[in-house]
Formats: structure tokens, sequence, C-alpha cells
């Protein structure tokens, strides 16, 4: 067997090795994935002892997205665009840094609920570590305009001046501004993705539903109970809600596409996910 783990801290809920063992299984490969809670100073000696002891991957989550980005000896185009990395290969001597979670995110869109972007009006909130992820390979789809709002609209200027150059290069317009103008930047987006965390704080939604065209799409990357409060604004208001679930199964099949050269079954994944969370 092949050794892969989640680090991080906290990791108890965390459904990522139910996901990529189950992926190992469906794709006959011989993975092995377990959690390691990490100490909040320990992340680089973790990971040491991980490749000593012959590990071949990982993933990363709060609170070392950013450290684990700096250890890698190599890091994707996606982790400078997104400023951080939530999937490490581990090869020899080499340390290579990606983040799947933007990928993850369009994949589930496209793939599993069948909603192209090309030409689309995007509104994407938050410009935490979810919005900087998600933002490159959205911009790759080529819809006609992103705007990309957040509580403090500055961090949403910066995160879009990283992106300028990607965006230019695909003809998209890129805007940045605050909550507040959200809504009056443009007559309603086809495509409304929360990747604020104001559903994890239990906040109300933080934009109008004038945001909201007829059958726009309206995506939280929250999943189970509390993602429940924006999944029913969005039907109230004539929206197609969706949460974070698949984000999340997207994400680990890119990684473990990465690791080991092979994309694993994901919707069929996905499907029992969704069963087992809702007989638990
Ligand atoms: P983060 O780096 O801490 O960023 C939080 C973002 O939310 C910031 O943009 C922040 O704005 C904004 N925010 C916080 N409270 C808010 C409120 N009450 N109203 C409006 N905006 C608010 O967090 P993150 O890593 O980006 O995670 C964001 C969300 O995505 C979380 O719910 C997380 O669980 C989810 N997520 C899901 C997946 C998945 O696979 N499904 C993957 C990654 C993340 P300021 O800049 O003004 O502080």
């Amino acid at each position: 067997m092949d050794n892969y783990c989640l680090m991080g801290n906290p990791v108890e809920h965390s459904k990522s090795p139910w996901i990529q063992n189950r992926f190992a299984e469906l794709s006959g490969e011989p993975v092995h994935y377990d959690k390691r809670l990490v100490p909040l100073d320990g992340f680089a000696a973790a990971l040491q002892a991980f490749r000593d002891q012959g590990g071949k991957g990982c993933n990363v989550t709060v609170p070392f997205k950013l450290q684990a980005a700096a250890l890698a000896t190599e890091a994707s185009p996606r982790v400078a665009l997104a400023g951080a990395c939530n999937t490490l290969r581990l090869d020899g001597d080499q340390i290579l840094a990606d983040n799947t979670d933007g990928v993850g995110l369009i994949n589930d869109i496209t793939r599993n609920a069948g909603v192209a972007l090309a030409g689309r009006d995007v509104l994407l909130i938050g410009a935490g570590g979810a919005g900087a992820g998600v933002l490159g390979p959205l911009l790759e789809q080529r819809p006609r305009r992103v705007v990309l709002a957040n509580r403090t609209a500055s961090r949403a200027q910066e995160v879009a001046a990283r992106h300028a150059a990607l965006a230019a290069q695909q003809g998209v317009e890129l805007l940045a501004c605050g909550l507040q103008d959200a809504a009056v930047t443009e007559a309603g987006f086809d495509l409304v993705i929360n990747a604020s965390s104001s559903s994890l704080k239990g906040a109300g939604v933080p934009v109008p539903a004038s945001v909201l065209r007829p059958g726009a799409l309206a995506c939280d990357l929250m999943y189970g109970p509390a993602a429940q409060g924006f999944m029913d604004w969005a039907a109230a208001h004539g929206a197609v809600p969706r949460d974070g679930l698949g984000m999340l199964v997207e994400q680990a099949a890119e990684a473990f596409r990465i690791w080991r050269g092979v994309r694993p079954p994901s919707a069929a994944v996905l499907a029992e996910l969704r069963e087992k969370l809702a007989a638990a």
C-alpha cells in the first residue's frame, strides 16, 4: 500500500479519508489514506516524519495551507494564483505543491451539475483562501464577466489584481468590489458562488436576492446543515441551489489524479456520500 494522509488542525470531522479510500477501492489503486492531527506549531516536523515513513502525498487543510506552499520544492501556477496549497505530492527529495479546490468546484459545476460557464456572468463572494483558489479555474472557463465581492473590498481588489493577467488572456472582464456593491454592478448573475464563510459562521446570506437571475445556479461552498440557509434562500428566489459537497469530492478526485495518474469515479462517490450523510 502507498500511504497518503490529510494534515490539519482540526481534522476529526473530515470526510477526506472516506472519500480517498473509496476512490482507491473503486479504481483498484493500492492507496491507504488516513488523517493526522498536527500541532499548530508542528507542520514542518509532521511533514518530515511522514516523508521519513515513506508517505507519497498529503492533503493540507487549515491552518497549514500557506506553510505547505512555502515548504514545497516546486509549486504549480495554481498555487501561485491562489496563494495557498491543499495538495502535496512527495517524490524522493521533491515536494510538489498544488491547489485542487478551484478545479474541484469547476468540475462539480460543469460535470456534476451540467452547467457550462462560457459567456456567463458570475458573482464570486469571498476573497479568502477558498475564493482565491476558485478564481483562476473560473476564469479559465471564459465567462463573460466575473465580479469578485468581499466584505473587505481591498482584499477582493488584491486577489483580482493577482488574476488580472489571466483574466485579460482569457478575455474575461474581472471586477472587484465590496459586498454592498455586488448587487448594483450588474443586473443579476447566471452563477452566484458563496465562497465566504458566512454559512460556516451562521451569518445571513451576505448579498441581496437581486443578484440572482431567474434560474441562476447558486452554490455555497459549505455543505451539511450549515449550508441550508443559503440553499433555502436560493430556492425561494427562483435559483437552483447547490452545496459544497460536490466540490469536496471533486477536489479530492483531482488530488488523487495528481498522485496516481488515474481519475477516480467521483460522481459515483459523491452519490454514495450524499446517501450516507442523508442516512446519518
Ligand atoms: P477564509 O480564508 O477564512 O476566508 C473567509 C472569507 O469569508 C473572507 O473573504 C471573509 O471576508 C469572508 N467572511 C467571513 N465572515 C463573513 C460574513 N459574516 N459575511 C460575509 N463574508 C464573510 O476561509 P476560506 O478557507 O476561504 O473558506 C470559506 C468557506 O469555504 C468556508 O465555509 C469553508 O468551509 C468553505 N470551503 C469549502 C470547501 C469544499 O471543498 N467544499 C473547500 C474550501 C473551503 P473578509 O476578507 O472581509 O474577512
